[in-house]
């Protein structure tokens, strides 16, 4: 019997983990079938020609979603930790009462408002290229515009507030899980604060009492934690996220990432949010690769090293490595297709902008690009100006339960002033 018809072949320079190659990358259903040579003209329903690079989706493991319909804030480099901005007037008045106000409590949006500003943050996330994102654990969330995690192949919780004051029950039922295998990772936020800061310091100290020194755990930021601690988190099978671009711009310093990397540890770069952080995966790649330019790091955190951070090295901390994160026979058709400016297909990458970002499949679907590359494809697609370009969502592939113009309407109205898809520094 024949094999079914491809829906889509792709010929392109495709990224894989031994490198560029050309030739064909072919789609059934939502998955990746085959990566074909050059001469081979598979047929399908969708031949694209696309003279750039075809990456895998960018994974973000460390996000607020809902809250990027907030505008950026304007920190301040010199809080000593989290807790100390989380209590001061201007973050309570610009950041925590519109959220709180306009979206937690505000029930006028089609669903609730809290739904509404997750899709768009997931809008967000997906112009800059990202497929999978950590955002709410929430399960009564739908898998809407680009959440992943929340399928039966991912096995996630998390702790986002004090690892001091994790709630009896949920410590159990995180500390079981892992035990169990119910969960494969469990992801807190540990010592997000200066190095020098004492409640920073301690934070490790506290999961380690609590059990969470162990395969599976998650730790998102680590600023207090030195070389020690990251050999005895690579020793336990942890990973790190770290999150530069919120770090510099609340703490004016960031994770130790040299003894990170010397450590052994995967590691994943993620956005923490729009608030403080970068407006995408995308963006924080071109933050990590300048702060490496400007601390000498770049013998560690070269190209490929950060490139390995939004994709294979973020699906293995997400617990998703062997589904997602390559472009590679078997794996989920989350695709990046990017313009080619740079013979280097990483630094190409780094130096991309969300007007690069030419099409992006989600589970083998085309949902989101350029204007005129998504159109043929799906010719109901709702245009979308972002930054100067034209480009388009193909709405009726996503869970979205309206166009985008009118999620964005409703979360106008909810909130005194809705963050645009892309926000300037
Ligand atoms: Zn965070």
């Amino acid at each position: 019997m024949d094999a079914p018809e491809l829906d889509y072949a792709i010929h392109t320079t495709i990224v894989t983990d031994d490198g560029p190659k050309h030739g064909w990358l072919e789609i059934l259903g939502d998955r990746i079938v085959k990566l074909g040579n050059d001469d081979e003209h598979p047929s399908a329903k969708h031949v694209l020609e696309f003279d750039g690079y075809a990456y895998p989706g960018l994974i973000d493991t460390h996000n607020h979603v809902d809250w990027n319909t907030v505008s950026r804030w304007s920190a301040g480099h010199d809080w000593d930790n989290r807790y100390q901005w989380q209590e001061d007037d201007g973050y309570k008045s610009d950041v925590n009462s519109p959220h709180s106000d306009g979206i937690s409590k505000n029930k006028n949006c089609i669903d609730s408002c809290k739904i509404e500003a997750t899709e768009y943050g997931e809008l967000r996330a997906l112009t800059g290229g990202t497929t999978m994102i950590q955002s709410s654990f929430d399960n009564t969330f739908p898998q809407d515009l680009v959440i992943r995690q929340l399928g039966p192949n991912y096995k996630a919780d998390a702790w986002t507030l004090n690892v001091g004051r994790i709630p009896d029950a949920f410590h159990e039922s995180l500390l079981d899980g892992l035990k169990t295998g119910r969960l494969d990772r469990a992801f807190f936020h540990v010592a997000e604060g200066k190095r020098e800061d004492s409640e920073t310091e301690s934070e490790f100290d506290t999961l380690r009492k609590d059990g969470f020194v162990r395969p599976g755990t998650v730790v998102i930021h680590g600023l207090g934690l030195d070389k020690t601690n990251f050999d005895e988190m690579k020793k336990n099978g942890m990973y790190l996220v770290w999150s530069p671009e919120s770090n510099l711009n609340l703490y004016g310093e960031t994770t130790d990432i040299k003894a990170a990397k010397e450590a052994g540890l995967t590691v994943a770069l993620a956005p923490d949010w729009t608030i403080t952080g970068s407006n995408n995966a995308l963006e924080e790649l071109n933050v990590a690769s300048n702060y490496a330019k400007t601390n000498n790091l770049q013998n560690i955190l070269t190209p490929k090293v950060l490139y390995n951070m939004v994709t294979s090295d973020a699906a293995e901390v997400a617990g998703v490595g062997n589904q997602l994160g390559h472009l590679a026979p078997n794996f989920g058709a989350d695709v990046l297709l990017v313009q080619k400016h740079d013979s280097d297909p990483y630094n190409n990458l780094i130096q991309s902008n969300i007007g690069d970002v030419s099409l992006v499949f989600i589970k083998g679907k085309p949902l989101y690009g350029d204007e005129s590359m998504l159109k043929p494809l799906a010719p109901n697609a709702e245009s979308i100006n972002i930054a100067g370009s034209h480009k388009a969502l193909n709405t009726e592939a996503t869970a979205l339960k309206e166009p985008a113009a009118v999620l964005m309407d409703d979360l106008n109205k909810a909130l005194p002033h809705l963050a645009p898809l892309h926000e300037g520094k």
